[in-house]
Order: structure tokens, then sequence, then C-alpha cells
């Protein structure tokens, strides 16, 4: 057996959104998604698990409770009191629309393909996927990656994945909904529908991304250094690939 066949990362939304992406480097990719010796974790994906644990009260991380910084004094900061107001917000909502919670962040794997649910739940008398997200983007925004504005052209790799991981362990399709809820206090509660042209789709991006990955780890994990990316890369200390200055553009005039 090829060794390097081992070392690929499970199929899984963000293996397969950050693989693709422009400011991708294989260095990182292989200590942060494949070896899971390092992790990233941006500001705002803490507040989106400070709320999920205060919302569900459960994590990706059981014996974590996921907390924000403190004030200087010891009290919580404006961005955490508008969290717990989000969190008391979401109990409220689910409450009145009668949305009951059967089960929290379920890992979902099989074959070499995963992800983890939020929450399993019965939403209009039917069992259903539901993925919690708190946003600091407003409700219009359209121009970001995380904004909510522009539904048709956001990415929704997300649950796509999930429903037809759902059905490959499971053997059912379930309807799958986002609860958006904006530190600005509004909220989306999103049904994706997704159709089989998109699922074959998705099926054939899993394919390719399992050839891309395997060829990336026969040719070693590429390093893609750039100064942005190298300064807030969890490597940047011991990385050999590391570096502070730009890049040097030619361009022919
Ligand atoms: S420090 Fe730079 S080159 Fe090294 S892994 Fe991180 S992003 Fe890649």
């Amino acid at each position: 057996m090829n060794q390097s066949i081992k070392h690929v990362p499970n199929i899984s939304p963000s293996a397969i959104s950050s693989f693709y992406d422009e400011q991708y480097c294989g260095t990182q990719y292989k200590a942060v998604t494949v070896d899971r010796t390092h992790s990233i974790e941006s500001l705002a994906m803490l507040k989106g698990k400070v709320f999920e644990y205060r919302a569900i009260g459960a994590t990706t991380k059981e014996d974590e409770v996921p907390q924000l910084p403190l004030l200087a004094g010891g009290g919580p900061s404006a961005d955490d009191k508008k969290i717990a107001e989000c969190a008391e917000t979401f109990k409220e909502v689910i409450k009145d629309m009668g949305i009951e919670i059967l089960e929290k962040q379920i890992r979902l794997e099989k074959d070499g393909h995963s992800g983890i649910l939020d929450m399993l739940a019965k939403v209009a008398g039917e069992k259903a996927m539901v993925d919690l997200k708190f946003t600091e983007t407003k409700e219009d925004d359209r121009w970001s990656p995380y904004a909510w504005g522009d539904l048709d052209n956001r990415d929704h790799t997300q649950p796509v994945h999930y429903i037809w991981l759902w059905h490959h362990i499971h053997g059912e399709y379930l309807p799958f909904y986002y609860l958006v809820f904006g530190k600005g206090g509004w909220i989306k509660f999103i049904r994706v529908k997704v159709s089989k042209a998109t699922m074959s789709e998705h099926e054939q991006k899993m394919e390719q991304f399992a050839i891309d990955v395997k060829a990336e780890a026969d040719a070693g994990w590429t390093p893609r250094p750039d100064r942005a990316k190298c300064a807030k890369c969890p490597l940047f200390h011991t990385c050999e690939h590391a570096v502070t200055t730009p890049e040097i553009q030619v361009i022919s005039v």
C-alpha cells in the first residue's frame, strides 16, 4: 500500500474548501487538516463556538467550555453580552416554533467522510438536521463568504455534504436547515433543498478532491508561503518556509 494514502484527510466541507482556497499552503494544510497537530481558530470562530455552547449547551469538544477573554476588570465584553442575548433568543425561538432538539453535536463519519452536525431536531414534526450559525455580518451583507445576504451565491457545500453523508450512514435523506443569528439582532431560518444534479456534482467534487489531495500528498504537501498568511499561521515559528517579506512581483510593460 502506498504510504501516502494514509496521510490524507477525511472528506469534510472544511477539508474540501481549505484545500481549494486560493491561499492554500500544503505545509499548513498537512499540519492543520491531515495530521491535526496544529489548529487555526479565529476570534470569529471562537465567538461561534461560544454562541453554540450557550445556545445548546454543547460544543465540538466535550471537555472544553469555549470562552471569550474577559475585560481587564473581569467582566464580560460587549460581544460576550451580545452572544449571550442571541443564545437566549435562540431558546425562545425554538420554543415558539415548536422545535424539539433530539441530539446535539453529532459526529457523522463513514468511509473516510466526516462532519459534525450541531443538532438533530424535529422541525414542523419532521426529523431534520439543523446547523447553528452566529455572525457579525449584517443581514443584507453580500460580499463576504461568511455573509447571509446573498443565499444564491453562498457556498453550500456543508448542507449538501451533510445530507449526502447522513444518507450514506443511515440510508435516509433528511431536510437541512441553517438557523442563523446576527449580532445585530436579526435571525434567518433557512431550509436548503438539494437537487439531484447538485448532489451528483457534489459526488464528483468529492471524487476529484480525493484524487487531488492524494496527488498533493504524494508530492509532499507543497509549501506556499505568503507574508500575510505566514504571519497568522500556527507553524510560523517552526516552519522553514515561513516568510516575513512580500514576494517580488514581476510585470512586463
Ligand atoms: S508559516 Fe507560511 S509557509 Fe509555513 S506552513 Fe505556515 S503559511 Fe505555510
